[in-house]
């Protein structure tokens, strides 16, 4: 079904920590075709939802991603700052073309492809997630934290509290810090408080694991 496309609440911006996406029981990673990614967070997407919990998706079959809209250098922006890390190696526009096509065509008519990706990438940059953790002294380093702490630290530095989601280490014991979950306006330009969180799905203690 279609649903119209300017009828959602919020943004989830979602980020994912690359070394937990990478070090599971169950699974691995493959890096991108460009290399490895930097130690960084990376963007998994900015999906429209409503106030309710539920979402909209794959709001529109005939505006599929069409690579050539969009321009080398945001090509080259979004495989820096959106790489994809799923098997086998690719370049990304699989992922892209994913998220696009089933988050992106229900993010509202001023929203083309082009302009969703740009928005994705300005909100990382408006929020540097690695350096505010470890200005708390939060390191990617396999060390346990509070995830507390990590709300706390992230709320402190920008005024709203994130969702976080863990996933199973490799030794399938631990909690590890995988995905940051920040809400923005329908606007896609501004952080605000998430009108609900995602179900958390970490424990009070949390690995955050090197990469
Ligand atoms: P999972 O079930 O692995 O958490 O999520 C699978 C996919 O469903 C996500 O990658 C995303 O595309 C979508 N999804 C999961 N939870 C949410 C949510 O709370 N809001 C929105 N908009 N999409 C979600
Ligand atoms: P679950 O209910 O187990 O979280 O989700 C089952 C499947 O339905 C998942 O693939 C999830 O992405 C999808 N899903 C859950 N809630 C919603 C929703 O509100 N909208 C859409 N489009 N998919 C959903
Ligand atoms: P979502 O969970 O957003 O609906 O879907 C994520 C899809 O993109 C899955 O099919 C997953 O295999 C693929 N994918 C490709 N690269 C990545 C990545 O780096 N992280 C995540 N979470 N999914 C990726």
């Amino acid at each position: 079904t279609v649903s119209d496309k300017d009828d959602f609440d919020f943004f989830y911006f979602v980020q994912q920590w690359p070394g937990s996406y990478c070090h599971t029981k169950h699974s691995s990673c493959c890096y991108p075709t460009t290399g490895k990614p930097a130690s960084d967070f990376g963007i998994h997407g900015l999906w429209p939802n409503y106030n309710s919990g539920s979402y909209p998706s794959s709001c529109d079959p005939d505006r599929p991603f069409v690579p050539s809209e969009i321009s080398e250098d945001l090509k080259s922006r979004m495989s820096k700052n959106w790489p994809t890390l799923a098997c086998p190696s690719s370049d990304g526009t699989k992922f892209w073309s994913h998220e696009w096509e089933k988050h992106g065509t229900c993010s509202g008519s001023i929203f083309d492809q082009r302009k969703y990706f740009e928005t994705a990438l300005n909100l990382k940059k408006q929020m540097n997630l690695l350096q505010i953790l470890e200005n708390a002294g939060i390191k990617p380093n396999g060390r346990i934290y509070s995830l507390h702490s990590i709300t706390e630290a992230i709320r402190e530095a920008t005024g709203f509290s994130p969702g976080i989601q863990c996933n199973m280490d490799g030794s399938g014991h631990n909690h590890q810090l995988y995905q940051i979950y920040m809400c923005v306006d329908t606007s896609g330009s501004n952080f605000i408080e998430c009108p609900l969180l995602p179900k958390g799905s970490c424990s009070s203690n949390i690995e955050f694991p090197s990469f």
